[in-house]
């Protein structure tokens, strides 16, 4: 049997159409994707512009798409939590469950760990069906549609940043960034009864998106100093929490300005480039807190069960692209950015 797949074989390459399909494993679930959203990764994997390329962790050809949800189209034999017709989502990576460490069931230290679509690539979800190991694969709530559902694997990000911070309804957050992950972290804020959250971002639109899906307040750039423009929104004090998500050379040292005397700053998101001229004094003298927030276990299940009770993103999908088109989107993704949060691939599911 074969199924169409889109695998990037090279920097700007990519090869679109019907694979052959390998046997499933006695423990695998095939499932049927129904959409898979784009990621900056994905695209950065075309393009080859990416740190991960250049060290040699990902290699070429890569089967991309880790951003997916689908229906159960065939068990093997030893699966025992599904059926053929159940609404899933899965992890995004994959842990042979065959070496020392599986085995004793510490899979965080898997030798042989494969990520989805990405680095030492299990082949990823831009394809008609995704193999599964059952242990890797959840159920997906009923009252989830399939479009939100591609939406999980990444606010399972921002998800981490609410894990690593306590928001309760005194508290003051600004998220930096639009995208995906800073619109989803800023919801989910405001889903957590903080008092008041501000997005701060370059584009207007997004920011009326980020408003939309619960900003209180938005700070554009382009009207001035975001920190001055944030204090003014606080009194003069600063926020509590100020969570980065957008990768600027000079956001990691807002954050700390924009942030409270002994408050608190997630950096979420990757620095592709060394950060120049970047005070650690300040740092210092503002007694704030720094924390990395990088994905970990249970962020899936978390963020399934944010939008099972409520969480609804839907105006951050900016398009959605059939699968014949594509290639053609990835080929064009350079100069369409600007009008894009996210876009989301039709696999499977009904126009
Ligand atoms: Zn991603
Ligand atoms: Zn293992």
């Amino acid at each position: 049997m074969k199924m169409k797949a889109l695998t990037v074989t090279g920097p700007w390459k990519i090869d679109y159409g019907p694979v052959e399909m390998r046997p499933l494993e006695d423990d695998e679930v095939l499932i049927k994707v129904m959409y898979t959203g784009v990621c900056a990764t994905d695209i950065a994997i075309f393009t080859g512009d990416c740190s991960f390329v250049r060290s040699g962790e990902i290699t070429y050809p890569c089967r991309i798409g880790h951003e997916f949800a689908g229906i159960v189209a065939k068990t093997g034999p030893k699966v025992t939590k599904f059926k053929v017709g159940d609404r899933v989502i899965t992890d995004n990576g994959v842990k042979c469950g065959k070496c020392d460490a599986c085995l004793r069931g510490d899979y965080a230290n898997c030798k042989n760990d494969r990520s989805v679509g990405t680095i030492n690539c299990w082949p990823g979800a831009f394809a008609e069906y995704m193999y599964m190991p059952e242990r890797h694969t959840y159920h997906l709530s009923d009252n989830i549609d399939f479009k939100q559902a591609a939406l999980i694997e990444p606010i399972s990000m921002a998800v981490g940043a609410m894990r690593s911070y306590e928001v309760t309804s005194d508290s003051v957050v600004a998220v930096i960034g639009t995208g995906p992950i800073g619109i989803g972290t800023a919801a989910l804020a405001k889903k957590r009864g903080a008092k008041k959250v501000i997005i701060v971002g370059r584009t207007p639109w997004k920011l009326d998106v980020g408003k939309q899906c619960g900003a209180d307040f938005a700070v554009c750039t382009k009207d001035g100093d975001p920190v001055e423009q944030v204090r003014a929104l606080t009194g003069g004090l600063g926020v509590d929490y100020t969570v980065e998500t957008s990768g600027g050379l000079d956001t990691p040292m807002q954050a700390i300005q924009m942030t409270k005397k002994k408050g608190t700053v997630a950096l979420v998101a990757f620095y592709e480039h060394p950060i120049p001229n970047f005070e650690i004094d300040a740092w210092t003298a503002r007694s704030t807190r720094v924390i990395g927030v990088m994905g970990e276990p249970g962020n899936m299940q978390m963020s399934e069960h944010e939008f099972a009770t409520g969480l609804n993103l839907e105006p951050i999908i900016t398009q959605i692209v059939d699968f014949d088109d594509a290639p053609d989107f990835f080929q064009h993704s350079q100069e369409t950015k600007k009008q894009r949060i996210k876009a989301l691939v039709r696999i499977g599911a009904d126009k």
